[in-house]
């Protein structure tokens, strides 16, 4: 697409927080999420009946703009021949956009490489080296590889023209299936937080930032019971959460779900991605 001479270029964060209740969240000391909430919205989100509170399945539809129905993903284990005939946003954009530059970075395997049901993005992209999931200890192994994440993330978001990114952190959904959801998961959604504002510091730091406008969605799949533990259809594994701003975002939104992500990642390039369950935001 051509733009404007002189319009700010458009550019899209998405980060993935995985297992993030939102009753902890908004008690949780989360300043970097508190600014962007207050520059745009931060809503619940209603894991959507045609989801299972699983990771696998929600960020499918993170990826793709469609449900399980469709997409096929209906667990964390199997890798479906149906969510092949749906690219990721990223794919969508780069098909739309020549050259554009784009970046998934992500502590779980199956988000972006072929481990169970990934990959869940079919842009695949980058990894750790060690996956959190085999070590001994796998919540301090995933506050290690998010750190990795953060630290890939925002060298290439300093370095170079990336115009769309899924960047994802799992290290509270570890911690809470391995540690229950008391002060030590509060505090790795802190940490989470930490790392956000490191995403949005390369971004402010970066060369041409006053000629780019920014979209940054933050969002989490699906809660936790008290225990630790989700799949189940309780209320704090149902609600999920999601943060936004960037233009046309604000306090107008009433209403967000998943599948509205991916819509929106071609809305904020000019771009109708039709025939998806999702609607740019606003639109509910
Ligand atoms: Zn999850």
């Amino acid at each position: 697409m051509t733009m404007r001479a002189g319009a700010p270029a458009p550019h899209l964060l998405v980060v993935g927080i995985d297992g993030v209740r939102y009753d902890t969240l908004l008690a949780a000391q989360t300043p970097h999420l508190d600014l962007l909430a207050a520059d745009g919205v931060l809503l619940p989100v209603e894991v959507h009946a045609r989801n299972s509170t699983m990771s696998g399945p929600v960020w499918a539809t993170v990826a793709t703009g469609v449900y399980s129905d469709r997409h096929g993903v209906l667990g964390n284990d199997v890798h479906p021949a149906e969510l092949r005939e749906y690219p990721d946003f990223l794919e969508r954009l780069r098909a739309e956009l020549d050259d554009a530059t784009t970046m998934v970075a992500a502590s779980w395997f199956p988000i972006a490489g072929d481990h169970h049901c990934g990959p869940l993005f079919s842009s695949r992209g980058w990894l750790p080296d060690v996956d959190p999931e085999t070590q001994p200890d796998v919540a301090a192994a995933s506050d290690a590889a998010d750190d990795d994440v953060a630290a890939y993330a925002c060298a290439r978001l300093g370095q170079e023209d990336v115009v769309a990114s899924f960047v994802y952190f799992g290290e509270p959904d570890e911690f809470a299936h391995h540690k229950g959801t008391g002060a030590g998961y509060t505090a790795s959604i802190e940490r989470c937080d930490a790392r956000v504002g490191r995403l949005l510091e390369a971004i402010s730091a970066r060369a041409n930032s006053g000629g780019e406008a920014w979209t940054v969605v933050v969002v989490t799949d699906h809660g936790h019971v008290d225990n630790g533990g989700h799949g189940g259809d309780s209320t704090h594994e149902r609600t999920a959460w999601m943060a936004a701003a960037g233009p046309g975002i604000g306090p107008h939104i009433g209403r967000l779900c998943h599948a509205d992500i991916a819509v929106q990642a071609g809305k904020v390039f000019g771009l109708d991605f039709e025939g998806l369950d999702g609607v740019p935001f606003g639109h509910r």
